[in-house]
């Protein structure tokens, strides 16, 4: 058994979709299970949808659900040719409508957008790929059946970013999906979303579709996990940004949870954790270009000619330092800082602290740093009355760059050569954190010299 996972860009048009028939024909004698996202851009369209519902923009929501109509319907009249087929389909999806309607028209009505109804809306979008995705199969002569996740992903209630209860999902998965593998149908499962055990809907975060691939792919016990994508496999460095950037034949699940958690879009970084706990490899494959290998993740893949593998980005963070010369040898206070900044529900990203103890600096999403500082402000206000702390101060629009690799871990010059390469480029480092596992060196610079750090140490360490 084969667990294969399509992205938003390998299921966003008429021609992908008819390559991803043609993949799942290939394999189907690996018994494929297939989990997929939305079409590509369909999940910021109803986020935005969301928004304008909230501020009541009723003809522009209408003008957007006429177009997410006719993106989908445009699929269905190209690529399902059964008549009986067709007319099924756009029946269920136009029900789909309507409810997306009612949805949308509720909030403009409360001019209330909760985190609970975005994520029910943006379900709609792996809904209704799914459906059409197993149309298409079946036309082609693949028995499929479309699943809703909702029925198998049970998750908390914490929208937007659920957490998943893996003794009810693990069950549910094997009692609704086994049974489809062993009557040869393709069960079409959605990415991205879950439910809660009252039945309201839930996502696992934006490019969640990754894990729920991983998540199904293990309850099964897959013999390895497919993520489909649009480029070859996890690159050096986001080829985007990155004069280069060439692809990685093996990584191992270690390398590929820090490069993704560190900004390598290409994989979500909690696809790793279930594939791990059951040894399954997972393997990063292009639809666009099918023939070629890939890259495998696994437990062993790791070659040591290559000490460093990756460098990633993130942006839009900030840097909150906590400063005082009283600060120094008083026990207890980096407990403070993280107690406070979790109790606001801000995720810290990266901690550096000087040796001194006079400075301890936590990088954050710039979105929570106001929040973080006011916090953080409140509960050190007698330390800072008396002189312990000095102040609590922000840095805005920063980034942190990770140098990615297992082979460095005893490696000496890595860190030395990772700096001297961005003062070379003439771009300032802010802040430099390594973990005491030394598969990573993270630093913060300015963001407006991100590209051209990434792109120095990308060359420094001769990664193309
Ligand atoms: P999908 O819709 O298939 O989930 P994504 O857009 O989420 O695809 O991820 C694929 C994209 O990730 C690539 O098109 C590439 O631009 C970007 N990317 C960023 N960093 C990397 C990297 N290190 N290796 C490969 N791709 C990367
Ligand atoms: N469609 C969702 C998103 O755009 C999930 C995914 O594509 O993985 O975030
Ligand atoms: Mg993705």
């Amino acid at each position: 058994m084969l667990t294969m996972k399509f992205g938003g860009t390998s299921v966003g048009d008429i021609e992908r979709l008819g390559e991803v028939v043609s993949i799942v024909k290939l394999y189907l004698s690996r018994k494929p299970v297939v989990v997929a996202s939305a079409m590509g851009g369909v999940t910021d369209m109803l986020l935005g949808m969301a928004q304008l519902a909230e501020q009541r923009q009723t003809q522009q929501v209408t003008r957007k659900i006429d177009t997410l109509r006719e993106k989908h319907f445009q699929v269905i009249t190209a690529l399902v040719r059964s008549e009986d087929r067709r007319k099924a389909l756009l029946l269920s999806q136009s029900q789909i409508f309507d409810e997306l309607t009612s949805l949308c028209h509720g909030v403009s009505l409360l001019r209330e957008l909760s985190v609970r109804s975005l994520d029910a809306i943006a379900s709609f979008g792996e809904i209704l790929s799914c459906m059409q995705i197993a149309a298409i199969l079946n036309d082609s002569g693949i028995s499929a059946q479309f699943v809703d996740a909702r029925s198998l992903v049970r998750t908390d209630a914490h929208f937007g970013a659920a957490a998943v209860d893996f003794a009810a999902t693990n069950k549910s998965i094997r009692k609704v999906l086994k049974p489809l593998v062993d009557a040869n149908i393709v069960p079409v499962v959605t990415g991205f979303i879950g439910s809660t055990r009252d039945g309201l809907t839930t996502t696992l975060g934006r490019s969640g579709s990754d894990y729920t691939g991983s998540i199904v792919g293990a309850a099964l016990g897959s013999e390895e996990i497919w993520i489909w994508t649009d480029v070859d496999g996890v690159m050096t460095a986001d080829p985007r940004h990155v004069k280069g950037a060439i692809v990685l034949p093996e990584i191992s699940y270690r390398e590929a949870a820090e490069m993704s958690y560190f900004g390598a879009k290409v994989i979500h970084p909690k696809t790793m954790m279930p594939a791990i706990e059951n040894n399954i490899p997972i393997r990063i494959k292009n639809t666009f270009n099918p023939s070629s290998p890939g890259t495998l993740i696994s437990r062993t893949a790791n070659s040591t000619e290559r000490v460093v593998k990756n460098v990633t980005s993130i942006d839009n963070l900030g840097l909150v330092a906590i400063e005082g010369s009283g600060m120094v040898g008083v026990p207890g206070i980096s407990a403070r800082i993280f107690t406070a900044l979790a109790r606001v529900h801000v995720n810290v990203m990266m901690i550096s602290q000087a040796s001194s103890e006079h400075n301890v600096c936590v990088v954050i999403p710039q979105k929570d740093c106001a929040k973080a500082v006011k916090e953080l402000r409140t509960e050190f206000e007698i330390d800072i009355a008396r002189k312990i702390v000095d102040d609590i101060k922000l840095q805005g629009g920063v980034s942190i760059i990770a140098v990615v690799g297992e082979g460095m871990r005893g490696v000496p010059g890595i860190a030395g050569k990772t700096f001297s390469s961005i003062a070379e480029a003439g771009v300032n480092i802010v802040a430099i954190a390594q973990g005491s596992s030394e598969l990573n060196i993270s630093l913060v610079v300015n963001q407006e010299q991100v590209h051209k750090a990434v792109q120095a140490i990308h060359d420094a360490f001769r990664l193309a």
